[in-house]
């Protein structure tokens, strides 16, 4: 075996595992991802031809090789098959819950900075949740209150105090991704 041809199946397999690895973390670098297999295909014909040519390379360079492009390949895969795959749910960022219109974002597979606005003009509504404080009240409940109608009560969760209701207000969008029911929103 010429150093040469070694040294470029050397190069090939270092080349496809850093392909992976960097395909892996840098979602941008998709776009690469087609020329990344040609050029794995390209490879497996040079390999195919080499091998018919009779250069016989040793049998634990060309396993070596395999599970290097292999490596390089399913890394791909999964990098296309995870962008591609981008859970429905995560479009579904606002609903009417409770007598309220609240909204939130997503960190991950986690619902954040979810908080009601007015169902009529959609103000951002303040939470009012004394009655959990108070030695005397015997409903722990917290209200949710439109400044811009007239400081009427909007919602009321009873149970706890804000973050309470916050907690309840997650649960319930988690329950309707559960049921497919944030589907009809
Ligand atoms: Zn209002």
């Amino acid at each position: 075996m010429s150093e040469n041809s070694f040294k470029s199946i050397r190069n090939g397999a270092v080349a496809s595992v850093i392909a992976g690895i960097v395909l892996l973390t840098i979602p941008v670098l998709r776009g690469y991802v087609v020329s990344v297999i040609a050029w794995l295909w390209s490879g497996l014909v040079w390999g195919w031809e080499a091998m018919l040519a009779s250069y016989s390379l040793p049998g634990w360079l060309w396993l070596l090789v395999f599970i290097f492009a292999t490596i390089g390949v399913v890394n791909i895969y999964i990098t296309v098959k995870g962008e591609q795959e981008e859970p429905e749910f995560k479009k579904y960022i606002e609903d009417f819950i409770y007598g309220a219109k609240w909204r939130w974002s997503w960190s991950g597979n986690q619902v954040s900075n979810a908080w009601c606005y007015c169902p009529r003009c959609d103000a951002t509504l303040v939470y009012d949740d004394r009655s959990c404080r108070s030695f005397h009240s015997t409903v722990r409940k917290t209200d949710f209150i439109c400044e811009n109608c007239g400081h009427s009560t909007i919602a009321s969760i009873t149970g706890g105090n804000k973050d309470y209701a916050t907690g309840a207000i997650i649960r319930e969008i988690e329950r309707r991704i559960r049921t497919g029911e944030f589907k009809q929103h």
